[in-house]
């Protein structure tokens, strides 16, 4: 890595940290005010944002965040135990009549599977997935062992949990980055991955670059990609990185 690279990273890293401890700000996951009031609150309702995390698979994250919420609204409330007395063949019926997903049959399962593990395995309480400052790999591979659920979502959710809820855990080693299309971009127009590099390899250059919390460069990157770093017509005079960017582009 040359003198350069360093810096970006020291740069990211530092913005990582800062947004890791600046205190906690409802997250914006849709345009719904409602649905996102919903999500926010998982101390009293964690199991909406746990089975809206399984359903983002191949649909854009807006769609999948609001599924959970649509569900509750289906079932008359928010409330574990609602969500507890449907069964799969309802569920099912739900998601096709609404068209939430692209992949209806499948996720349907999936989401109640979701709930009954969560009801067998974590007494009715999705936040018994975090709670008691677990190691960053326990809470990944609780993700993990869901229906449906690959390192994609364990990681995201992790990363989420961490970063924008707050919730304490003992270390970060295990909360990769996410390879977020604009993540992506930005890694390899800063030169850390080649330019037909796979998501293992940006998992991995993550974790070479900062090996104690890998997940920390994903939302300065994410910003950078989403406000200056774009496809086309990159604005780099513009973006932080500017003196330092090989801009491979
Ligand atoms: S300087 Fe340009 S190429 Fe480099 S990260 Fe910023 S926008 Fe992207």
């Amino acid at each position: 890595m040359n003198n350069k690279q360093e810096k970006i990273v020291e740069i990211l890293i530092k913005k990582g940290k800062k947004l890791l401890n600046q205190p906690y700000k409802r997250i914006i996951f849709t345009k719904n005010s409602d649905a996102n009031d919903l999500l926010n609150d998982i101390e009293n309702y964690p199991h909406v944002f746990v089975l809206a995390c399984m359903m983002n698979r191949q649909i854009k994250a807006e769609r999948a965040w609001l599924i959970s919420y649509e569900i509750s609204n289906e079932i008359g409330g928010f409330e574990f135990f609602r969500f507890l007395t449907i069964s799969q063949e309802e569920f099912r019926e739900m998601f096709m009549r609404k068209n939430l997903h692209r992949f209806n049959d499948t996720m349907a399962k999936n989401f109640y599977l979701g709930i009954q593990k969560l009801h067998k395995d974590y007494n009715n309480d999705a936040s018994n997935i975090w709670k008691g400052k677990p190691r960053s790999a326990t809470v990944v591979k609780r993700f993990l062992e869901f229906k449906g659920v690959g390192v994609k979502i364990a990681t995201m959710a992790a990363n989420i949990l961490a970063r924008e809820f707050k919730i304490p855990m003992s270390d970060y080693i295990c909360i990769d980055i996410s390879p977020d299309t604009h993540v992506n971009r930005v890694f390899k127009r800063l030169g850390f991955i080649s330019k037909s590099a796979s998501d293992h390899e940006l998992i991995y250059a993550a974790r070479e670059l900062n090996p104690e919390y890998p997940g920390i460069f994903d939302l300065s990157c994410w910003e950078i990609g989403r406000k200056w770093c774009k496809p086309k017509k990159p604005d780099c005079d513009n973006c932080y990185l500017y003196r330092y960017c090989p801009r491979k582009i």
